[in-house]
């Protein structure tokens, strides 16, 4: 191996795990960032010696290597990044390259929404069991990390669409995909097809003794985007109609099915709601299915499950009214099935950075359902004037603390005031969590001061 090197672009938790994997196969390995690394990463490659670079790339030994792991927060159309294309270098993620080096069951979640809650959820109901599950991806300690440091049985992967680009010999065997709806197109030169196929990637290298679990109803899935064949064995999900393998609901109640199998359970005993949730558990229930897992555990595992904070997070009831925290709610689509599940008047605060949004996919749902729309943040113009003649009552501002003393004025008992922003959140806040810790001790602090 003499001369040839493993060189990493970005120096964050999938980088420096993708390095220590890397230095624990005896591999020659060099992380390049160009942005300042985080004090802690930067104390780990300086303990286990592993070179590294920050502030600044040096091209001459990026390109000199044998391949490249690139961070899935770069572009492609990055200059440095397309010139390792143009050289014919080998580009792939952490995942493809951690994947390289186990053998347990790979368990791949992907979707435009749901799938934080789907992958904990899965890993919830795995670890419940009492299977050995390790939780990665996008998520928690990167893949490569936890491959390094032990063998666990199987792996839970939550994998974006930057990931999957950069995946090709990875095979999942068990894969997800929640739903398809346009997001993050810039990185996609605005091309929906391109997305589309990333996301697709989540079932290359399938077999037959594969699993293939998706959401089929015709929306939000574009069916005839699909370009891939599938080897798979597939497993349908339904909200409108019954499937003879898979997941539907009749009624109230969820029906998991397969030919040896059939798992039934009341929507409203599940531990996460709205119709998206029904989607999100039969997928984790099918998974459960597959890994052996009894009706008993599997109930147990949804009996105990507690979902991540800023997904339609019940911050309290006040004087009859429900505060929910949808802070996580960036796209159009998630909030579709936010205002969808909830059978109550709602007030709800949206805005923030527009990301190219088309709305009326909700149209006809706030039509329906919200008695007052508060507009927050630096692209107020378009919702506005997008709303303005479809609800009753609307109202714009730049601070969050105006926006809820306007959502108390306006709410009865029985109401529900909803921050489901449909916007990025950068214009006034750090991040979605930012966004969502404020909300709710701005709410939790609006009641009990007074
Ligand atoms: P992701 O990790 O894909 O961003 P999350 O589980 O963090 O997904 O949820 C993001 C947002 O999407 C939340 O507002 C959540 O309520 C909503 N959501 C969750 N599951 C789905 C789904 N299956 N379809 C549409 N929206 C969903």
């Amino acid at each position: 191996m003499e001369g040839t090197e493993l060189v990493i672009l970005g120096g964050g938790e999938s980088g420096v795990g993708a390095a220590l994997l890397a230095k624990s196969l005896g591999m020659r390995v060099f992380v390049s960032d160009s942005n300042p690394l985080q004090e802690k990463y930067r104390n780990i490659l300086k303990r286990e010696a592993i070179p590294f670079e920050e502030g600044c790339h040096t091209e001459d030994r990026v390109f000199s290597a044998t391949e490249v792991i690139k961070s899935p927060g770069i572009p492609d159309d990055a200059p440095l990044v397309a010139e390792v294309y143009r050289r014919n270098i080998s580009v792939i993620s952490e995942i493809e390259f951690a994947s390289r080096y186990t053998d347990s069951t790979l368990i791949g979640i992907t979707g435009s929404n749901g799938k934080t809650t789907t992958t904990l959820l899965i890993y919830h109901l795995l670890a419940q069991a009492g299977l050995s599950v390790g939780l990665a991806g996008n998520i928690g300690d990167s893949f490569a990390r936890q491959i390094m440091e032990g063998k666990k049985e199987v792996y839970v992967l939550e994998l974006s669409s930057f990931q999957l680009d950069n995946m090709y010999q990875f095979r999942a065997d068990v894969a997800v995909l929640l739903n398809i709806t346009p997001d993050h197109l810039d990185r996609y030169r605005y091309d929906f097809q391109k997305y589309v196929d990333s996301k697709f990637r989540i079932t290359q290298n399938q077999t037959e003794a594969d699993e293939f679990i998706y959401f089929s109803d015709s929306h939000p899935i574009p069916v005839e985007l699909v370009k891939r064949p599938f080897h798979a064995k597939q497993l349908p999900i339904s909200l409108s109609r019954q499937v003879s393998e898979g997941g539907f609901l009749i009624d109230e109640t969820l029906i998991v099915k397969r030919a040896d199998v059939e798992f039934r359970i009341q929507r409203n005993e599940l531990p996460i709601q709205g119709p998206h949730n029904a989607v999100n558990a039969m997928a984790a229930i099918l998974v459960a299915q597959r890994m052996g897992l009894t009706d008993e555990q599997i109930i147990n595992g949804l009996r105990t499950f507690k979902n991540a904070p800023h997904r339609l997070e019940l911050v309290g009831v006040y004087d009859g009214v429900s505060y929910i925290n949808d802070s996580k709610a960036t796209n159009v689509d998630s909030v579709y099935y936010a205002l969808g599940s909830f059978d109550r008047p709602i007030i709800l605060i949206a805005g923030g950075v527009d990301k190219g949004n088309d709305y009326s996919q909700i149209k006809e749902l706030v039509q329906k359902k919200v008695k007052g729309l508060i507009v927050i943040g630096k692209d107020t113009t378009k919702l506005m004037t997008y709303f303005s003649d479809i609800v009753p009552q609307i109202y714009s501002t730049d601070s969050l603390e105006e926006a809820l003393v306007m959502a108390k004025s306006w709410s009865v008992p029985y109401d529900v005031v909803l921050l489901s922003p449909a916007c990025a959140s950068f214009d006034m806040f750090k991040n979605y969590v930012d966004r969502g810790d404020q909300f709710r001790s701005q709410v939790q602090n609006m009641f009990t001061k007074n």
